[in-house]
């Protein structure tokens, strides 16, 4: 059985989302490139141009991407010969978080629901933990700004709705979002199993690279389809107008109940941070 100590894995939460707030990946930034060469309105060339050197900034000068620094989300493999000593894990997680936060003059953006006094440190973050073979741990660090967040929708669709009704959900709930999740957005959607297991499939999808299409190609076929749909709406970079509303769109597909057809879809706007490590 392998060995880590829980205050490597504070470590490493703690540069994954510092790092992650002030670097968007390189995917996402030749991925501006290639919409500045197709774009044909002015205006949202204009408004790419702003985002590229926005992120050039805050790359330069080491500062956030965003004002809005994100709730902090984690997903977790653990591999089944791997032990954690020194502390709980868990703990450990919060800790890395905490320090990244305050480490990286990152905004702290979490509140109790209902009094919204703010908890001060950006914690609790929300952990999905996944029991993997091997003796390794990959930690994928999500920063994720409330704007987009907030447009994102999860339905429990007849079954008779069929493919038609999943491809009109993620227009529709992509053309109701208009300005609000500071389009370009990337969006996930996820399909099948149930109410939390379609939103945990639209998340995860969020992390795939720029392009990186479905393995399967029927659903790499929707997903094209898709994307060609949401541009086709013309909402374009921060709803100025344009070809590029959505940079990429993403779908995970698993089985479901005979009854149901459930689908979520979880809207990333272009401030698309995300990075990992393996200890
Ligand atoms: S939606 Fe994204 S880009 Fe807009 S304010 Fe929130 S984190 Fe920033």
């Amino acid at each position: 059985m392998r060995e880590i100590s829980a205050a490597a894995v504070t470590s490493a939460v703690r540069e994954l989302f510092i790092d992650a707030n002030q670097r968007l990946g390189d995917d996402i930034l030749a991925k501006f490139e290639s919409c500045l060469r197709h774009e044909t309105s002015g205006i949202a060339r204009g408004v790419l141009e702003e985002l590229r050197e926005n992120a050039a900034i805050a790359r330069e000068e080491g500062s956030p991407v965003c004002q809005d620094t994100g709730l902090a989300i984690l997903f977790v493999e653990i591999g089944q010969d791997l032990h954690v000593s020194g502390g709980d894990l868990r703990a450990a997680i919060n800790e890395g978080v905490r320090q990244g936060y305050a480490q990286g003059y990152l905004r702290k953006s979490v509140c109790d629901p209902f009094s919204r006094a703010n908890t001060g440190d950006n914690t609790p973050a929300v952990i999905h933990y996944d029991i993997v073979p091997g003796d390794r741990m990959r930690i994928i660090a999500m920063p994720k700004g409330g704007g987009a967040e907030n447009m994102s929708r999860v339905e429990m669709l007849t079954p008779a709705a069929g493919l038609r009704g999943v491809e009109d959900l993620v227009v529709e709930t992509v053309e109701r979002a208009g300005a609000n999740p500071c389009p370009p957005t990337i969006i996930g959607v996820g399909v099948g199993g149930t109410i939390e297991r379609s939103a945990i499939l639209a998340k995860r999808a969020l992390l795939r690279k720029m392009g990186e299409r479905n393995p399967d190609p029927e659903i790499a076929g929707i997903e094209k389809r898709l994307l060609e749909r949401v541009n086709e709406l013309g909402i374009g970079p921060m709803a100025y107008g344009g070809d590029t509303t959505s940079l990429d769109v993403f779908m995970e597909v698993e089985p479901c109940h005979i009854a149901s057809l459930p689908v979520t879809v979880n809207i990333q706007c272009h401030a698309a941070r995300h990075k990992e490590a393996v200890l």
